[in-house]
């Protein structure tokens, strides 16, 4: 036998009690003992296998589970002691010599900001696009209504376009409608605002114009450009991922920060979101190649689009305004180069391009 002083804590009481360990190394196990002077009294027994011994999280006293809520506070030096007993190789060895370790603990630091990155910038888009293409046409309805109805409690007023003007962007609009393959239900919405000339796609087929834009262009084919941009958004699916992405992003702060109310304003931020700062980049890129693509198909080209993109910029250049179409849109430059780069390769090549990877 060999005994090693140690403090019992018995879970129910806060009082330590002071004990010692012994080793019954014929029946492999470990016994918490105290004595009264006169006699020595068992408080606890574990079999040396089941031994559950945590580094200490401060001070330098390691912490030996009894079970029952049971535990035995001890010296460093008991940990070398039990892994004679135990020389099958006890798992804490390499907790030990880890959480000794700097490097170890950079490293593990660097990785898992690698990971988070990486969780960041491709997974949660990967699993935001995968969502939103499986998700009920349905719902992605009802979502594209929701954000409709709060945009008209907070920004839009009825259209004050003449009804001629409506009703012929609306023939327009249907009959680009009708060369999309399976469309959802398509409908457009004209509106009066503040927010100057622009238009939105929400998901489940709503489109909006203002009227701003409307009296902005300059040629009928410029309207048609727009619509075609705007479609091209509703069929990439794009309020639902950029949704579910930032809804991702909330919920993995949420994880590591406990931050519930990111993820709470979620649904109710998608408006603003979308009004605000729009799509992303990437995203621009995919409807203008979508527009581009019918802009050639239907014999229009991409010049029109060209052209207002131009005027738009020239126009609010300078202007303090940055509710507008173009607020995050790549620069125009770069829209106008990949337009006309991707309608030379369609007359050179004359292939249908895909739409909906
Ligand atoms: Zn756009």
């Amino acid at each position: 036998m060999v005994g090693f002083k140690v403090s019992y804590y018995d879970g129910h009481s806060p009082e330590a009690q002071p004990a010692r360990l012994e080793v019954d190394s014929v029946r492999r196990r470990l016994r918490v003992v105290a004595s009264d002077g006169l006699e020595d009294i068992c408080l606890a027994t574990v079999p040396l296998k089941s031994l559950s011994l945590d580094p200490p999280l401060e001070g330098d006293q390691w912490v030996l589970r009894l079970g029952d809520g049971a535990v035995c506070e001890c010296p460093a030096e008991v940990y070398d002691w039990i892994c004679r007993y135990k020389p099958a190789g006890y798992g804490g060895r390499f907790t030990r010599w880890a959480e000794s370790s700097m490097k170890i603990a950079v490293m593990c630091f660097a990785a898992t900001a690698v990971a988070l990155v990486l969780f960041f910038r491709v997974g949660i888009p990967l699993i935001a696009d995968h969502s939103a293409r499986v998700l009920p046409p349905e719902i992605e309805r009802v979502v594209g209504q929701q954000v409709m109805d709060t945009l008209d409690r907070h920004l839009f007023h009825p259209s004050e376009l003449p009804e001629e003007v409506r009703e012929g962007i609306e023939l327009e609009f249907a009959e680009l409608v009708a060369k999309v393959p399976q469309s959802p239900d398509y409908r457009i919405e004209f509106r009066r605002s503040r927010i100057g000339p622009n238009a939105f796609a929400l998901p489940g087929g709503i489109i909006i114009m203002t009227d701003e834009l409307v009296d902005f262009s300059t040629e009928r084919n410029q309207i048609h450009a727009v619509l075609a941009h705007e479609l091209g958004h509703v069929e990439h699916k794009h309020g639902m991922r950029m949704a579910f992405q930032k809804a991702g992003y909330a919920l993995t702060i949420t994880f590591f920060l406990g931050d519930v109310s990111s993820v709470l304003s979620m649904g109710a931020a998608l408006p603003a979101v979308l009004v605000e700062t729009g799509y992303s980049r990437q995203f621009e890129r995919e409807a203008d190649l979508y527009a581009a693509y019918f802009l050639t198909e239907s014999g229009i080209g991409v010049e029109p689009m060209i052209e207002l993109l131009q005027q738009i910029t020239g126009e609010y250049e300078d202007a303090s305004q940055t509710l507008r179409w173009l607020s995050t849109h790549p620069p125009t430059s770069e829209r106008a180069r990949l337009m006309r780069e991707f309608a030379a390769s369609r007359i050179a090549e004359d292939e249908p391009p895909v739409l909906n990877p």
